[in-house]
């Protein structure tokens, strides 16, 4: 039968790998112009199942790479009060480059003054209002990781983004609305699409750029894809069938889009990726 895929795939888990060993080196220099070991404090509270595999492999990356990890296991109960105390207190130690707090956090926690509270040079995840502002104007300094590795994906295929029409669906804190002010930094001419948006289909037929971060399985379909298009695919969905599926049609996809990310192995591995280079910046920052 013939193949009609004609995308190629972007690699996710061999650039994630290329990042990590990049920082490798990076780190063996701080460590030895400066005497700095990067560190990241990951702070979990409660036992949320999701969240202990996600800091899990967040420590494991660490290690890899040679970044110290500290893990603070707060328990469900936590208050407010006392969480804050624990920003506070990474935020004045010399030694926590990177400070993380998993989400979501249990409700008696307000999660917006908790990450307002952790110090913008220590922000790994990209997510402090200062750090939001100063990709908006467009001189970022710690940026959301899984837009900031998105941006990467691109950059592996070579493609000029210059001038080119990207489309994004999602507009999320984390995902869309940084990718949209990424894109736009890039040059190309960014539209922003969301559960209200009339005619998506018509709008991603015009992407020669599609990021998809919906949140639901398998939504965008292949026939949709403008031809030669770049698909990056964020979402991280189960299908019926218990399979883990990104927000695109992979298959229909695929035979017309000149590249495209999987899912499992296109974005996923390059967020922890970019977290480990994150915390890197914040330690070269430091001195
Ligand atoms: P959110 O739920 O915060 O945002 C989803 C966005 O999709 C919203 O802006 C929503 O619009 C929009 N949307 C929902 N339904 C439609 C629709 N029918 N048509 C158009 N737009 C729609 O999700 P996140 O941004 O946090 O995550 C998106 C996906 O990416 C998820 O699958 C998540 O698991 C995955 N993800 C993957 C990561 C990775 O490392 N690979 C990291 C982070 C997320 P509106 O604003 O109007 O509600």
């Amino acid at each position: 039968m013939e193949n009609l895929k004609t995308a190629k795939i972007i690699n996710g888990k061999e650039i994630a790998a290329q990042v990590r060993a990049e920082l490798k080196s990076e780190i063996e220099e701080l460590k030895n112009k400066t005497g700095t070991t990067p560190g990241l404090t990951v702070v979990l509270v409660g036992e949320n199942p999701a969240s202990v595999v996600y800091v899990r492999n967040k420590i494991k990356a660490c290690e890899e790479v040679g970044i110290k990890s500290v893990q603070h296991k707060l328990p469900e109960t936590t208050t407010h009060a006392e969480l804050l105390a624990l920003i506070r207190e990474l935020n004045a130690s010399k030694d926590v480059h990177g400070i993380l707090v998993q989400l979501p956090l249990p409700k008696q926690i307000d999660e917006e003054e908790i990450l307002e509270e952790i110090s913008p040079s220590k922000d790994v995840d990209g997510f402090h209002p200062y750090n939001v502002g100063r990709l908006m104007i467009g001189n970022p300094v710690l940026q959301p990781c899984t837009p900031y590795g998105v941006m990467r994906l691109i950059e592996s295929t070579g493609v000029d983004l210059s001038g080119k029409d990207a489309v994004v669906v999602g507009r999320s804190n984390i995902v869309g609305k940084p990718m949209a002010m990424m894109l736009l930094r890039r040059n190309a001419t960014v539209t922003v699409c969301h559960s209200k948006t009339k005619d998506l289909a018509e709008r991603i037929k015009k992407a020669d750029i599609l990021v998809a971060a919906i949140g639901r399985a398998e939504f965008i379909k292949g026939e949709w894809v403008k031809e030669g298009a770049v698909v990056i695919d964020v979402g991280m969905n189960r299908s019926q069938d218990g399979k883990l599926v990104g927000d695109v049609d992979f298959e229909g996809a695929s035979e017309r889009a000149s590249f495209i990310t999987p899912v499992p192995g296109g974005v996923g591995p390059m967020t922890i990726a970019m977290l480990l280079k994150n915390t890197v910046e914040a330690a070269r920052r430091s001195k």
